[in-house]
């Protein structure tokens, strides 16, 4: 009896692998080519790191004229959630990171390395398993789960690393005669690889963003295949890259000390290893400690809520580049109106410790990334996203012309305005200028320097009665406020004020807050020329009719 013998009984149906070393040769594609992938599990809320995964193999993909792919790694079906692949084509879609090969959708999938998803690759990895059985490098395993936990517990109790290798591994020295009995007397077996490690040896490891590593060698004889028949995350992750042609793998660094296994696998297997390039951790600041930002705690950590906020997805990518290379600032700095697709990223320039999220941050960007958008565009992306999440809002932009005034004001000029963080901001920054929200609610006027009622509806009147022009230019429309102060017997300049103190009660400037705060009930606002260019003279009337009753 032979491995081979034992190998044809687990595995009869199971190909030679030689045939899907055909099927998927190697890629032609120009020197330095990148393929990179994300490969997330299904189980429910995409996380914003497969976001950042996502957008970095993009990058890379991108730049070298490489290829990106979408593997879905559902190989532990307790934890699959009903439409989590959905979920992730969906989320990686709303960021705009879209695939060349891999899912497209949960049962869909576009590319010649496929399947896509590992629970439809089951037969590829029988194949290969069968190839280490016969070749010794791997066994059946007829340990039941009480028995694995038994050997914990007594390692555990002799201060023993844990594991199953060395003398722990009971079932690796099985005789093929033995093995072959036991399955064929029905007994349940899984699959182990023999590992030929040993702990007391040491690898070293070129890691792309964490430099070089020394590790112990791996002498654990893990699982290859499980007792429901699907792979385990190593072994399927090691065929997949491999027959997928993966050059570089991007996961993040809670894989790092698996590398070891894994480099071992490759060699077992007869396959040249990808490069490894294994990102920090996104943390979060709690309080003065930096912890791992977690779908438990932390909103921000779900790829839906820049969806459900209305962070722009271009904003996201641009916060999400920023933490993965310290210099895109500067660069931004220096080009603020390329696409990003124009900054030349650097895996190997990714930071080696963890990588600090910060929301105040992203939406700082997001100002900036919403300020330099067309009233149009902002007028677009708001209502897409009132549609679903605010029909007050949608109602509100249901006039769009209107609308598109209103969202024009400070914009597309040198110093656009910076007011707007996400489309859920957007209600609350233009809700006073639609007269049928602002007249028929109760609005409270917090007057400042001049809070008088006399001197309030003085101001207000002789405005409208007689320096408000509908087509004044900016010059004359600030000139006759001017005016106005000076009729009222308050300061014409705010240097006339200052030099002559005790003089006014106050100035011009004090004037116009009267006037923007009956016309708008705020203290700030943009600038209120093109307000009232917006509003016309019947709105004002009426604003400052509501103002006096
Ligand atoms: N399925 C693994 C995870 O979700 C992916 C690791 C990898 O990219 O290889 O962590």
């Amino acid at each position: 009896m032979t491995y081979k013998d034992l190998a044809d009984l687990i595995f009869p149906n199971a190909k030679n692998i030689s045939y899907y070393e055909e099927k998927y040769p190697k890629r032609n594609l120009p020197e330095g080519a990148v393929v990179a992938r994300v490969a997330p599990s299904p189980t429910g809320n995409v996380h914003i790191g497969t976001i950042y995964q996502g957008l970095i193999a993009r990058k890379m993909a991108d730049q070298t004229k490489g290829v990106f792919f979408v593997r879905i790694e559902d190989t532990d079906q307790k934890r699959e959630v009903e439409d989590g692949i959905s979920q992730i084509i969906q989320s990686l879609k709303n960021f705009d990171i879209i695939p060349d090969e891999g899912m497209t959708s949960a049962d869909t999938e576009i590319g010649n390395y496929g399947p896509y998803k590992q629970s439809d690759r089951k037969k590829i990895y029988e194949a290969y398993a069968k190839y280490l059985i016969e070749q010794g490098k791997a066994y059946p395993c007829f340990c039941t789960p009480e028995e694995v936990e038994e050997i914990r517990k007594k390692q555990e109790s002799a201060k023993i690393r844990p594991g199953y290798y060395g003398i722990w591994a009971k079932c690796r020295n099985i005789t093929v005669e033995e093995a072959i009995e036991k399955i064929k007397n029905g007994e349940k077996y899984i699959i182990r690889f023999k590992s030929p490690g040993r702990e007391d040896r040491k690898i070293k490891h070129h890691d792309i963003i964490k430099g070089n590593v020394d590790f112990p060698e791996n002498d654990q004889d893990i699982v290859i295949i499980k007792a429901d028949g699907l792979p385990t995350y190593h072994f399927a992750h090691a065929i997949d890259d491999h027959l997928m042609g993966t050059t570089i793998v991007t996961r993040g660094d809670e894989w790092l000390s698996s590398v070891p296994l894994h480099l071992q696998l490759f060699q077992e297997l007869g396959f040249k290893a990808p490069k490894y390039a294994h990102t920090s951790t996104l943390l979060k600041n709690d309080d003065g400690n930096k912890r791992k930002i977690s779908k438990r705690k932390d909103p921000e950590a779900a790829a839906s809520y820049y969806v459900e906020e209305g962070i722009p997805s271009g904003a996201v990518k641009e916060y999400l580049l920023n933490i993965a290379n310290s210099n895109f600032e500067n660069w931004r700095r220096a080009n603020p109106d390329k696409p990003i697709n124009e900054f030349d990223f650097q895996i190997n320039k990714m930071s080696v410790s963890g990588a600090l999220f910060d929301m105040v941050k992203l939406l700082d960007i997001s100002k900036i990334v919403i300020s330099k958008m067309s009233a149009e565009e902002v007028y677009e992306k708001s209502l897409t996203w009132a549609k679903k999440y605010d029909k007050e809002l949608e109602e509100m932009l249901s006039d769009k012309d209107y609308s598109l005034k209103v969202l024009g004001i400070e914009r597309g000029n040198k110093k656009p305005r910076k007011d707007i963080a996400k489309w859920s901001d957007v209600k609350e920054n233009i809700i006073y200028m639609y007269d049928d929200k602002f007249l028929n609610k109760d609005q409270e006027y917090q007057y400042q320097v001049i809070n008088n009622k006399e001197e309030i509806e003085k101001i207000l009147k002789l405005y409208l009665e007689k320096y408000y022009n509908e087509n004044d230019d900016k010059d004359t429309w600030f000139n006759n406020i001017k005016e106005l102060a000076g009729e009222l017997g308050f300061a014409k300049e705010v240097k006339e004020f200052k030099q002559n103190p005790g003089k006014y009660s106050a100035h011009v400037g004090d004037v116009s807050t009267v006037l923007r705060i009956a016309l708008t009930a705020r203290i700030n606002t943009p600038d209120m020329y093109e307000i009232m260019k917006v509003l016309g003279k019947e709105s004002i009337a009426k604003r400052f009719e509501k103002a006096l009753k």
